[in-house]
C-alpha cells in the first residue's frame, strides 16, 4: 500500500525522480543521493513498512532474498574492496526515511565515505551473563 506522505513511496510510483538500478515486482533499489560511497544504493520492499519490526517475514524475504544480485552488480561494477550493508531503524539509530530499506554500501578504503564505532566489550561479559541475555532473549519469542 502506498503511503501519500512517504517519499520512498512516491520513488516506486515515478513521482519523484530517482537513479534506478534495480527493480522487480516486489523491489526497488535506487542510488543514495548522498552516495556516501560510489555506488551507494539503497533496496526497498515495494510494499510500504516503517521498518524491521513492523515488516512481516514474507516482505523480509521478498528484500533480504534480492540482496545477494544487487550486491553482485554493484561489486561488478566498482570492484570495493569491502561491502557494508546497513539498515538503520528508528531515529536514534539514524533513520530518517520511515519506509524500510537496506543501504547497500561498497568500501574501498579508510577514508572512504563511511565508518562505524565498534566497541570490543567482551571483558564485561562472562559466560553466564551471555546466557543470561540470551534467555531473556529467547523468552520473549
Ligand atoms: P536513513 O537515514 O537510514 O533513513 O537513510 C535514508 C537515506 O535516504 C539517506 O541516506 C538519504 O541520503 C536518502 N535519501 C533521501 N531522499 C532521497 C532521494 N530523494 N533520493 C535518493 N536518496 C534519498
Ligand atoms: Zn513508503
Amino acid at each position: 500500500m502506498k503511503h501519500d506522505d512517504c517519499i520512498f513511496c512516491k520513488i516506486i510510483a515515478g513521482e519523484i525522480p530517482s537513479a534506478k538500478v534495480y527493480e522487480d515486482d516486489a523491489v526497488y533499489a535506487f542510488l543514495d543521493i548522498s552516495q556516501v560511497t560510489t555506488g551507494h544504493t539503497l533496496i526497498i520492499p515495494k510494499t510500504h513498512t516503517t521498518d524491521i519490526f513492523e515488516t512481516s517475514e514474507a516482505i523480509a524475504g521478498e528484500l533480504f532474498s534480492r540482496v545477494p544480485k544487487v550486491a553482485a552488480a554493484i561489486k561488478k561494477a566498482y570492484q570495493p574492496v569491502g561491502f557494508n550493508i546497513i539498515n538503520n531503524n528508528g531515529e536514534f539509530a539514524g533513520q530518517s526515511v520511515f519506509h524500510l530499506h537496506l543501504h547497500l554500501m561498497p568500501r574501498y578504503d579508510e577514508s572512504d565515505g563511511f565508518g562505524v564505532k565498534w566497541v570490543e566489550r567482551s571483558s564485561e561479559f562472562d559466560a553466564d551473563d551471555l546466557e543470561n541475555i540470551a534467555t531473556k532473549i529467547n523468552q520473549a519469542f
